[in-house]
């Protein structure tokens, strides 16, 4: 159980460096962030924004894709996060946690650089949950904030190239009419205008998400 961070966490060399997805740029500015700790990746490393590889995947289609659909948990919806970077990058990553955590409304998740947990803003989930008007919107929702927290972690660190690799991973698994598409390719708070509003705090309470990422870690933690 890690301890509850400070918000916006305080960078404190390579391990420290959050990135985040965020409607207000002035809350959080990753490239400031990274720009900040010293001994972080910067701009032109290996380790920001690899350009993506030729999509292998060919014609065959996505087939985790209806899993969003119908009600799912946290684990079920981050397998097709997993399924759909591996269908269309063929890259992975296994053995990430995910927390809640009573963040501003204007931040939808953190994940530390060499970190291995994702932490979500729960009052974000809350408010999409009572607005969504399908599963398969809500579920979508809660896609493209994992995709975009799962995609910094495999090595996609700065923030326009990870908003540019969830979109084209999303497009090219789900099709431009899926809600998910939309999503990836436009921005969550004006999208969804009610997110702004959601209640949220400071990050101070943090609650690990159990069972999560079965599917990557089932296979090696016995
Ligand atoms: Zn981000």
């Amino acid at each position: 159980m890690p301890r509850p961070p400070r918000f916006p966490p305080t960078p404190r060399g390579g391990s420290a460096v959050t990135t985040a997805i965020s409607g207000a740029r002035d809350v959080v500015h990753p490239m400031s962030i990274l720009a900040w700790a010293s001994g972080g990746p910067t701009a032109g490393s290996p380790r920001v924004g690899p350009e993506p590889p030729p999509f292998p995947h060919g014609p065959r289609p996505f087939t985790l894709a209806p899993t969003l659909d119908r009600t799912a948990d946290y684990d079920a919806v981050f397998r097709v996060v997993r399924g759909a970077v591996h269908y269309v990058l063929g890259r992975e990553r296994p053995g990430l946690g995910l927390a809640l955590s009573n963040l501003p409304p204007a931040v939808g998740a953190y994940w530390q650089v060499a970190g291995n947990v994702i932490v979500m803003n729960e009052g974000l989930v809350r408010a999409m949950r009572e607005h969504a008007t399908s599963t398969r919107e809500f579920n979508s929702f809660v896609y493209v904030i994992l995709a975009h927290e799962y995609l910094h972690s495999i090595g996609y660190i700065d923030e326009r190239s990870v908003r540019q690799v969830t979109a084209q991973v999303t497009r090219a698994a789900f099709g431009e009419d899926h809600p998910a598409t939309r999503m990836a390719e436009g921005d969550l708070w004006q999208l969804y205008p009610f997110l702004s509003y959601a209640s949220g705090g400071d990050g101070s309470r943090i609650r690990i998400v159990p069972r999560f990422d079965l599917a990557s870690t089932q296979t090696y933690i016995r």
